[in-house]
């Protein structure tokens, strides 16, 4: 058990919620919508910064020993494929973001203060994207000690997270 296992489920679900006001206020920002209220802005930049802490310091204890090219198939090997290829497309949605913020904003000057509707689409873009990925953390780190125990060969040893054959017998992976 370690310090941050308590703890999990909260933070989970503080970023599903976070995903979800990030969500619904990107929509509205394509929309071209009411913008939200500037505390809720400080509020969710806030509670990005906040989660942001414990998310990277888990990552890093779920990705010990594995190569950097694996990493995110080993940090998030706790968290369900569907949760995962989300994952992979908010990442592709968040360099797209950039290319479409640049196109709508061009040459224009932005409007003043941070509340103009284009730093709002952008600001709920990366919501989105990084409430996601930090729910994507937590999930796995809920769900890993489930997960390994069932990474076992045919003959019930335990399996290394990228191994398709037991290294110990040489059976391939249940
Ligand atoms: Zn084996």
């Amino acid at each position: 058990m370690r310090w941050s296992d308590p703890l999990l489920v909260p933070f989970l679900t503080v970023s599903w919620v976070g995903f979800v006001l990030g969500l619904t206020i990107h929509l509205l920002a394509w929309l071209r919508g009411p913008l939200p209220p500037e505390a809720l802005v400080w509020v969710l930049h806030g509670g990005l910064f906040a989660l942001a802490i414990p998310s990277t310091f888990i990552s890093h204890q779920l990705a010990r020993g594995a190569g950097f090219r694996n990493y995110s198939k080993v940090v998030l090997r706790g968290s369900p494929p569907w949760l995962r290829r989300l994952t992979v497309l908010s990442g592709v949605y968040w360099v797209l973001a950039f290319v479409i913020f640049a196109v709508r904003v061009g040459d224009r000057k932005p409007g003043p203060g941070f509340m103009s509707p284009e730093s709002i689409w952008l600001f709920s873009a990366l919501w989105v994207v990084f409430y996601l990925n930090e729910a994507a953390i937590f999930h796995s780190a809920w769900k890993l000690a489930e997960v390994d125990a069932a990474r076992r060969c045919s003959n019930g040893h335990q399996l290394p997270t990228e191994a398709n054959y037991c290294p110990e017998c040489g059976a391939p992976t249940r």
